[in-house]
């Protein structure tokens, strides 16, 4: 990882100071996304072949990665996320919303019996499924509203699939597909952070969009 990037020096100034990476453990008082992130570094860790020796604490990063993927084939969409216009916390959120991972209470409903609560953690309205949270929600489609009077994001349906093949069939050249899916990728992020708060934040049409750029960096 890029040693100058701006959140990598964020994250050692916050978070790691002098510590090691590797044996990192995040503190009881951090966000939920660096919890994730920090715990994806230990399922890291129990795989075979991705230290650089033995003894030497680092991680191969690439061998890492295809660890993770295992034998299946790689999806088409990897590509889209893996960009480097956007963030490394909005991918890994939007990696794992891609691979329908993330756990939404309808999810969490079908794995845990004990889950009781699946309306939408945001409006409380509709059972919370990945299509629901992300694309079809009032306060999603405010969001996504938001994003597109900011930056001309792509039209797309309320269903996973349409906003696949919307960014599949992305037009314009590299860097103006890449800055696409860098806000696509920024806003999954801000819609399952806001479903992970006790008070998602409100919009009003009389801000400056401008001043909603900070959502997205
Ligand atoms: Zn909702």
């Amino acid at each position: 990882m890029k040693k100058d990037n701006l959140w990598v020096k964020w994250v050692h100034g916050k978070y790691l100071r002098e510590t090691s990476w590797w044996i990192y453990q995040f503190p009881p008082d951090c966000n939920w996304y660096w919890k994730k992130v920090v715990q994806t570094k230990e399922l890291i860790k129990s795989a075979p072949y991705i230290r650089q020796a033995p003894g030497e604490h680092a991680f191969l990063i690439k061998r890492a990665y295809l660890w993770l993927l295992g034998d299946r084939p790689r999806p088409s969409w990897c590509p889209l996320l893996w960009n480097r216009t956007a963030l490394p916390r909005h991918i890994f959120t939007s990696w794992l919303f891609f691979h329908q991972r993330l756990p939404v209470r309808a999810r969490l409903a079908r794995i845990y019996a004990s889950t009781t609560e699946i309306m939408c953690g945001i409006c409380g309205q509709e059972e919370e499924t990945l299509d629901h949270l992300f694309l079809s929600c009032d306060w999603a489609r405010d969001f996504w509203n938001l994003a597109s009077q900011w930056w001309p994001i792509l039209q797309f349906d309320a269903s996973y699939e349409s906003l696949l093949n919307a960014m599949k069939k992305a037009k314009g050249n590299r860097r103006h597909r890449h800055i696409t899916y860098a806000l696509i990728e920024a806003a999954i992020y801000q819609i399952w952070r806001a479903q992970s708060s006790s008070q998602p934040p409100q919009y009003s049409s009389k801000r400056r969009i401008s001043s909603y750029s900070e959502y997205f960096i």
